[in-house]
């Protein structure tokens, strides 16, 4: 494969927990070490800012993405790579998962919530078949993945739903599982 890309996910807010944008900045920086492209959402607020911060610090290529009407509102952070103004917030989410090899979610609110939740789904429907890791970080995540067993538990949703994702609690896990899946 050419230059893997990197779709990460993430709060548009930084989170009380320090850990969190200390992660963000950990994934920024291996996107660089290992030379794959940071596909994101273009912000300079939150989580968003400090991976993609990280990322441009260590030299990596960033592809952002972000709509006319959170140019303002999230920070639009023009120098990056390459930077794409979108009608909406569908045609956003189209194009970054269209230039990506793999997703990664990080912390975050109700948009991470929905960008994963897409990308999982689009899965459970066989419309595509990249890898998706949640980096649950300090426990962020598992009352979500609690959530998704219980799902499966009362008859809502496949065993299978839970193996279209990995769970990653550290750095050294994310790179190990995104290193073998992207082949
Ligand atoms: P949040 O996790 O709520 O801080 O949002 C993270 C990112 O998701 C931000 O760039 C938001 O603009 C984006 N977002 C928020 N709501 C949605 C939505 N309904 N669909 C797609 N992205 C969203």
């Amino acid at each position: 494969m050419n230059q893997a890309s990197i779709c990460v996910f993430c709060g548009s807010r930084p989170g009380t927990n320090p850990a969190f944008a200390e992660a963000a900045q950990k994934l920024g920086q291996l996107l660089a070490d290992k030379n794959w492209r940071l596909v994101y959402g273009a912000g300079d607020v939150g989580l968003m800012g400090a991976v993609a911060r990280a990322a441009q610090d260590g030299g990596a290529d960033t592809f952002g993405v972000i709509p006319t009407h959170l140019l303002k509102r999230e920070v639009g952070k023009t120098d990056l790579t390459r930077f794409v103004i979108t009608e909406d917030m569908h045609e956003r989410k189209k194009v970054m998962f269209m230039n990506s090899d793999a997703v990664v979610i990080l912390p975050g609110g109700p948009g991470t919530l929905d960008e994963f939740f897409e990308v999982l789904t689009w899965r459970q429907l066989g419309l595509h078949d990249k890898p998706i890791l949640v980096l649950n970080i300090d426990g962020f995540w598992t009352p979500l993945l609690e959530l998704l067993q219980h799902q499966v538990r009362l008859g809502f949703a496949d065993d299978s739903l839970l193996s279209f994702f990995d769970v990653v609690t550290d750095m050294d896990a994310l790179t190990a599982t995104l290193t073998v899946k992207l082949g």
